[in-house]
């Protein structure tokens, strides 16, 4: 029996892996549940799953939780508030796997703190583990921890590597990765309609259904661009060795390219249960409530190379990491800042990459060596970024 705590439970990801959780419970306790301030949906998930502790991020909704709770037969969860929480209940001694799925940097701290001390790491939450690199994988190295990739394309890679991989080491035998992507919903869109994009048309995702942030970075091919960083970190290659291929129909969610020829890929439903399923199981397997793909519903498969006219965040992820340092970090929280201000209706579609650029270009690409530098840097460049997105504010 595993005790779980799930960072983000509220989520997109966090309600996939307790819909996973809830099919096995001989296998997996949840011991703590996060969220930021979505109460109703997480009293739900406490009269189902009953955990020991949950983080209610803000304060004041923490409050009308507690309320909400003293009148039930669950009055007897423990309720935490504010972000030092996070770390807390991702370390208690009963919690043996963490779901990494708050979005954004937000996700840094408890998923580092649960990585110090040994547990078993589920990763959705890439920009915690682009924003911090090495720092992240000297953590996972020195505590002994597993670190499992939740993001469907990493999930497909790790499940294509050689028999008893772990991440952070380099496959020798492996010399590239073909990182699937969907080229989301404006892959055919002409380019000059690009600028009147809305918020509803870019979160309306043709195969996935995810939150907000992730939809819009699939649809500026940022969360390509923080994948190929990700993938370089999580199988210790260069940029160059990760080629992105858009492939519309989602199938196949990424390969890995042998010296002998051999190309291996891992393909089923578009459904984040399969890799959250794969993750808890590892290194078994058990069912995760997916259908069986249907191949003959498979027409076709099609491959083609990405736009970066098209999608110039993709362009500017693979300068940032050529840069190093601490320019992926610049490049995380420029983003999230972006991304926040098209969501509020502040700046276009097409500004996202703007404001992006500009953030990179007032930043050196000096050294990632402390976590103190990383939060400095990811402070930084928000306030450079919210400055940008001012002046471009319509
Ligand atoms: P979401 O927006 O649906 O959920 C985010 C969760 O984080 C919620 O539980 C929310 O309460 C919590 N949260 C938000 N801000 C917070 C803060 N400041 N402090 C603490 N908690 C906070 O997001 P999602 O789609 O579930 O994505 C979660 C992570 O997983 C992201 O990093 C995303 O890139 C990654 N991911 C998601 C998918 C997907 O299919 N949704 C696929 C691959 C990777
Ligand atoms: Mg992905």
């Amino acid at each position: 029996m595993k005790g779980i705590c799930i960072l983000g439970a509220t989520g997109s990801i966090g309600v996939s892996t307790l819909d996973v959780v809830a099919r096995h419970p001989d296998l997996y306790k949840v011991i703590a549940l996060t969220a930021n301030n979505n109460i109703d949906l997480l009293f739900e998930q406490c009269l189902q799953h009953r955990p020991k502790v949950v983080v209610v991020v803000d304060a004041d909704k923490a409050d009308s939780f507690k309320a909400k709770l003293q009148n039930s037969d669950i009055a007897d969860i423990k309720v935490l508030s504010g972000a030092a929480a996070l770390e807390e209940v991702a370390v208690l001694v009963e919690v043996d796997s963490v779901m990494a799925a708050i979005v954004g940097a937000a996700g840094l701290l408890p998923t580092l703190a649960a990585a110090k001390v040994g547990k078993t790491i589920l990763l959705a939450n890439k920009e915690a583990l682009v924003m911090s690199g090495a720092i992240f994988l000297k953590a996972v190295t020195d505590s002994g921890a597993d670190l499992l990739p939740i993001d469907s394309e990493h999930n497909a890679i790790f499940q294509c590597m050689p028999a008893g991989y772990r991440t952070g080491i380099h496959a020798k035998t492996a010399r590239r990765i073909l990182l699937t992507a969907s080229g989301g919903p404006f892959r055919e869109m002409p380019i000059e309609k690009m600028a009147d994009v809305t918020p509803a048309q870019a979160v309306a995702h043709p195969n996935w259904d995810m939150g907000k942030k992730i939809s819009v970075d699939s649809a500026t091919m940022m969360n390509k661009g923080l994948e190929m960083i990700e993938a370089c970190l999580l199988f210790n290659m260069a940029p160059e060795q990760i080629e992105v291929v858009i492939h519309p129909q989602s199938v196949i969610h990424s390969m890995v390219d042998y010296v002998d020829g051999t190309v291996l890929a891992q393909m089923g439903n578009p459904d984040m249960r399969v890799p959250i399923a794969h993750a808890m199981a590892w290194p078994d397997r058990f069912e995760s409530g997916v259908e069986p793909l249907n191949i003959f519903d498979v027409k076709r498969m099609d491959f083609e190379k990405p736009d970066l006219q098209r999608f110039p965040c993709l362009r500017l992820a693979y300068e940032a990491i050529a840069a190093g340092g601490i320019m992926p970090t610049v490049l995380n929280a420029a983003n999230e800042i972006a991304v926040d201000a098209f969501l509020n209706e502040r700046v276009r579609f097409t500004d996202i990459p703007v404001i992006i650029e500009r953030t990179m270009h007032k930043f050196k690409a000096t050294p990632a060596d402390t976590l103190d530098i990383i939060l400095e840097t990811d402070q930084q460049a928000r306030v450079i970024s919210r400055e940008i997105a001012a002046e471009l504010a319509h």
